[in-house]
């Protein structure tokens, strides 16, 4: 470090400058500041001149020194305002002003008040000296010294930010940076440091074994260099006399021989080896208007060895989002660099923006028969065909194997009547012309506010294959349906978490009774669930979003030991009543199920009469073959089973004879119609199914019962049991148990 900043001799390498040196002198004897003032302007150095600024006591000191940061230099007398006013001028230039660099030199009138040692090294005072010992010689030295010593640890200040920038900018690697824009932050950074804001750089990409050197790509310049962007180096000498190009053009060939940095005096040229990651070499070109001094060049060199691993750093990570962000397939950029590329627009470049997807169909049956080869060949040429179809747009990437997602702004996002005439535009591939089919979604972010990007990206899936089983073509995701999706994405998440512990579902109970006496002959199962905002989400909102993402099992399992534990409950309480409970619509055909309920009655020993399975009617039927035999030994062993919904699906009526079923209950539709207007048609399916499922022996329960207008006409009609909100609303158990024990007891 020491031999790093040697002052160098000579005063006259150094570039010159218009700003003067500024010292500050505080002291309350004027005579004596007019000594110092003439005394100091008689000093140049580094071709710049000494600006003497006055102030008579330690506050009006602090005053100029709050304002001004170009002082290197105060000259303080101790004994002002008061004996050590000075003192406490020292404590607020250090601690309060914040200043640790600027140099302090004691000056003292009393030959016996000298600072303690204790004083110098807490304040960080620089030198003590006694006025009538200064001459005007020692006091040009010290001064100088101070200010020379002032400007370095102001350089190295500079030059620590300017690191820190470089380390932070090679840390930070965002989506947006890129070695070119590394590049130009280092040239920017190296004017910086060397304190020549004029100063000109290139940076340009040589690659090992290129046939010459000339011809290698600028990929950053700054300053005067500026138009030489994306131009060959060799563009470089035009801006300079023969002289000069001699000796740059020989640096430059020095540096890329010898793989080393070149330091001149008016230029320097920097050599950075990125080879071993990405077969990249740069040469950077610092020219300086000015002769750089000694301090400059080491200060340039350290910064070098820096920017040398920003650079690799930037490789490296290059490398690294280049597999992390790049459909190797196709070479295109991948969907989590999509969504690393949207994340990082505003929200208002993102609201006034247009995701549309393009997928190929068929892509399956291609790659079936025409190997993955060819298939992948055939979604490229498709990519490029989109790519080219629609350059307006402003993000590209592969979303998945058969589809391309384009990004655009509202006001280019293409037509439907653009979409439309493309979808029968031939493509080329092997020179040949070939249509393929393809499906578009599109979805504008601004209908997507109330979600976050990662669930507008599942979203756009979720609806592409809802349009793809609509058979649409061109789909555009509108603002409800998007609501709507985002919604059960929100549900099912949540649905997710809640199903690791089990503890916000509950049961409630319904009792079924006979409709003549209102005694209670069994009870259904219904399932809630608490959501963590407390308030209760319905089993119609949550069930179907359950089956079509698997967990329904899950939930028949947890529906189905809740259920044995309230048998147990009832049983232990003295109520032998059946309980039923409900099943999935997609688990009535997984025999997971079945197993899992003749496991737990033969664990917990439990009466099988008191178990009873609901199916719905569709369930029921459109499985028949497969259902019908599962259902039949769960009746053999003494389990009933009870079709729910029943009369929803007509067709099942014809069924019925061989349906495995005890009882069928009629669909809360019926009994709700039964007392509306134009009953009579309904007056007649309620009629038929009794007299079915009397000639069946099925017994009957009907559901949704309200009123007593209801009930007397389903007594009427020829039916016993029933279970509705005009006799009970489903309750938790400790409030059933209540209610029994007033029913019955
Ligand atoms: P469901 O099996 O037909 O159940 C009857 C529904 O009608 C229940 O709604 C019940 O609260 C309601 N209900 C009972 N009496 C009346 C009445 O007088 N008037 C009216 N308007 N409604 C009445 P809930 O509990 O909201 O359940 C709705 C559906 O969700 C159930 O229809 C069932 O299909 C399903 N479900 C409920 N619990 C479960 C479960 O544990 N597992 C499965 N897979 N599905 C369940
Ligand atoms: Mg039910
Ligand atoms: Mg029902």
């Amino acid at each position: 470090m020491n031999d790093l900043f040697e002052f160098s001799a000579e005063e006259q390498t150094g570039h010159t400058s218009q700003k003067n040196w500024i010292v500050l002198s505080v002291e309350d004897n004027q005579p004596y500041q007019d000594v110092l003032e003439s005394a100091l302007q008689e000093i140049t150095f580094d071709g710049r001149k000494i600006e003497l600024l006055k102030a008579s006591s330690a506050a009006s000191a602090a005053t100029i020194l709050s304002k001004r940061e170009d002082i290197g230099l105060i000259l303080l007398d101790i004994v002002m305002e008061t004996d050590d006013a000075g003192f406490y001028l020292i404590d607020t230039i250090r601690n309060v002003i914040g200043d640790e660099l600027v140099r302090i030199v004691v000056l003292t009138g009393q030959p016996g008040v000298k600072p303690h040692d204790k004083a110098i090294s807490e304040y960080n005072i620089s030198e003590y000296w006694n006025k009538t010992d200064l001459s005007a010689d020692k006091l040009k030295s010290v001064v100088v010294s101070n200010l020379r010593t002032w400007q370095i640890s102001q350089e190295l200040k500079i030059a620590r930010r300017g690191l820190q920038m470089i380390v932070d900018a090679s840390r930070a690697l965002t989506a947006r940076q890129d070695t070119t824009e590394f590049a130009h932050t280092v040239l920017e950074e190296i004017a910086r440091v060397i304190n020549v804001p004029d100063t000109g750089g290139i940076v340009c990409i040589v690659k090992s074994g290129i046939e010459s050197l000339q011809l290698a790509p600028i990929v950053a310049a700054s300053s005067h260099f500026r138009e030489l962007m994306d131009a060959r180096l060799e563009t470089i000498f035009s801006l300079y006399n023969d002289e000069r190009k001699m000796r740059v053009e020989k640096a430059i060939f020095d540096a890329w021989q010898s793989q080393q940095h070149v330091f001149e005096n008016d230029f320097t040229l920097l050599f950075f080896d990125t080879s071993e990651h990405d077969g990249r070499q740069y040469l950077m070109l610092v020219d300086s208007p000015y002769s750089l001094d000694s301090n400059h060049l080491n200060l340039l060199q350290a910064f070098a060895e820096n920017i040398s691993s920003g650079f690799i750093n930037q490789a490296l990570m290059n490398k690294l989002s280049q597999l992390a962000y790049l459909d190797t397939t196709t070479s295109i950029h991948n969907r989590n660099w999509l969504a690393r590329e949207l994340n990082q627009q505003s929200s208002f470049q993102l609201n006034n923006s247009s995701l549309v997807l393009f997928r190929l169909l068929d892509y399956d049956t291609a790659e079936m028969m025409a190997g993955h080869e060819n298939a992948t060949k055939m979604f490229k040429t498709f990519c490029n065909f989109i790519k080219n179809q629609f350059p307006d747009h402003y993000l590209l990437a592969v979303w998945n194997k058969e589809t391309i997602a384009l990004v655009f702004t509202l006001e280019n996002k293409p037509s439907p009547d653009a979409l439309q005439k493309i979808r029968t535009t031939p493509m080329e591939m092997d020179e040949l012309d070939i249509q393929l089919q393809f499906q578009v979604g599109s979805i504008d972010f601004r209908d997507t506010q109330s979600l976050n990007l990662a669930e507008v990206l599942v979203l756009a899936d979720t609806a592409l294959g809802k349009a793809r089983s609509l058979g649409i073509n061109i789909y555009n995701f509108d603002y409800e349906l998007i609501q709507r999706l985002a919604n059960r994405m929100r549900v099912l998440s949540a649905l997710k978490s809640a199903l690791t512990t089990r503890e916000s579902f509950f049961l409630v109970l319904q009792p079924k009774v006979e409709l003549a006496t209102g005694k209670p002959i069994g009870f259904e199962a219904l399932l809630r669930w608490r959501m963590e905002d407390n308030s209760l989400c319905p089993p119609s909102e949550f069930i179907p979003i359950a089956e079509a993402s698997g967990l329904s099992l899950e939930i028949s399992e947890m529906v189905l030991a809740k259920t044995i534990e309230t048998i147990q409950q009832l049983q232990q309480a003295g109520y032998a009543l059946p309980v039923s409970f409900n099943l999935a619509n997609s688990d009535v055909v997984s025999p997971l199920i079945f197993n899992e309920i003749n496991r737990c009655i033969d664990e917990h020993d439990i009466d099988a009469s008191l178990l009873d399975i609901e199916v719905t009617e569709t369930q029921a039927t459109e499985d028949y073959t497969v259902i019908n035999p599962l259902l039949r030994s769960f009746i053999d062993k003494g389990v009933g089973v009870s079709i729910d919904d029943f009369g929803t699906g007509y067709s099942s009526l014809s069924q019925l004879a061989d349906l495995a079923a005890t009882t069928i209950k009629l669909d809360q539709k019926f009994v709700n119609d039964l007392t509306a207007e134009n009953s009579e048609k309904t007056l007649h399916i309620i009629q038929m199914i009794a007299r079915l499922a009397e000639r069946f022996d099925f017994k009957l329960v009907a559901e949704g019962v309200e009123t007593e207008e209801q009930r007397q006409l389903l007594i009427d009609n020829g039916y016993h049991h029933a279970q509705g909100y005009y006799f009970a609303k489903p309750m938790p158990i400790e409030q059933l148990l209540n209610w029994l024990s007033q029913k019955i007891h």
